[in-house]
């Protein structure tokens, strides 16, 4: 199948905005800083996931499913836009997600249960939880579609390939010349996607990717993302191979990754990242991603390895800064930087 040829429906307004960062662009100096704000677009406050979906939801809808079950962490950005795409189409929403059930909603389960998804915490057996959910659904005569962690797989991948045309359109219609986009890198499906499409569209850019949890085997790691890539190539009869190491990824430097120490957890540099966006331009980024990918954004902006105008492609996930835990880690920070003062006091 040729990607081109894939069917897609309706579910975030397109393109989303590609916008200079003016602030930043004077405060770094050397190249001109864009920001591609696929956060805006989508359901339940978006991201990037919608791309991916607008397949997937296509595929679910033509083939008579009548519930869309996916699985990720307690927090998954991913699972929560899914859920809203599915209520949207009219399939149930079930979401399977890694570990013990909480006492306290907040963040995107706040969202998830609002829209009425069955959530179901799988504890230590994931994949025990997945099979006996499906099978009780099923029993009740639904038809299950089974959504892999991130959306990602050839029919979600074709959203980022597609989106790289996109890209291209406008930076032709606003005369720009970027020579990186960068994005942070989770399941794959996003940088993988990109990579696919700057290539088969023969884009003037490359593909920088941010890692947001540090690997055991970085090489090995990088063997299996080309694999990916070269899978998805074959599936949308693409003449296109790549290696490991000419995939352009960057974690930073080795005392102190910009994946920080594991997922889900950000440091202080990752935040201080949070903080400059947020004040310089008034975009907000999440703990989780775009945090960490923007610090390796910024930081490879300042040491000159991204030597040339750059798009930092904005994934979403902003509804995670109100997890009870980001909170939490944040309030000192955000107390001690602020101006907070009570008038008469
Ligand atoms: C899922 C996600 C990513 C990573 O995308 P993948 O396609 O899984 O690599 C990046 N940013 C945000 C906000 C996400 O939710």
């Amino acid at each position: 199948m040729k990607v081109e040829a894939r069917k897609k429906l309706h579910l975030g307004e397109y393109p989303t905005p590609l916008e200079s960062m003016d602030n930043l662009t004077a405060k770094h100096g050397k190249v001109k800083l864009y920001i591609k704000r696929d956060d805006i677009a989508g359901p339940a406050f978006g991201g990037n996931k919608t791309r991916k979906l607008e397949y997937i939801m296509q595929e679910a809808v033509e083939e008579g499913y009548t519930a869309m079950l996916t699985v990720g962490g307690p927090q998954t950005n991913h699972g929560k836009t899914t859920v809203a795409a599915a209520v949207k189409l009219g399939l149930k929403p079930i979401l399977v997600l890694g570990g013990p059930a909480p006492k306290y909603l907040s963040g995107n389960l706040t969202l998830d249960a609002m829209m009425g998804a069955d959530i179901v915490f799988a504890g230590a057996d994931m994949a025990g939880a997945v099979e006996a959910t499906i099978k009780r659904y099923e029993e009740q005569g639904d038809k299950v579609y089974n959504l892999p962690a991130g959306g990602t797989g050839a029919t979600g991948v074709a959203g980022y390939i597609m989106a790289v045309k996109e890209i291209m359109d406008q930076c032709e219609e606003q005369n720009i010349h970027p020579k990186y986009v960068v994005c942070a890198v989770g399941s794959l499906g996003t940088y993988g996607g990109l990579n696919l499409g700057v290539r088969y569209f023969n884009a003037p850019f490359q593909i920088l990717g941010v890692p947001v949890s540090p690997k055991d085997d970085w090489a090995q790691w990088r063997k299996d993302t080309a694999k990916f890539i070269n899978d998805m190539a074959a599936f949308y009869e693409m003449d296109i191979h790549v290696d490991g190491d000419e995939l352009l990824i960057n974690n930073g430097p080795a005392d102190a990754p910009y994946s920080g120490e594991e997922y889900n957890k950000p440091d202080s540099l990752t935040r201080k990242a949070m903080f400059e966006l947020a004040r310089e331009e008034g975009i907000i980024t999440d703990p989780t991603y775009t945090g960490k990918a923007f610090r390796g954004f910024l930081d490879m902006v300042d040491k000159g390895i991204i030597d040339g105008d750059a798009i930092f492609l904005h994934t979403g996930g902003a509804t995670a800064v109100w997890t009870k835990e980001h909170l939490d880690d944040m309030q000192q920070e955000l107390f001690d930087n602020c101006k907070i003062s009570e008038f008469g006091k």
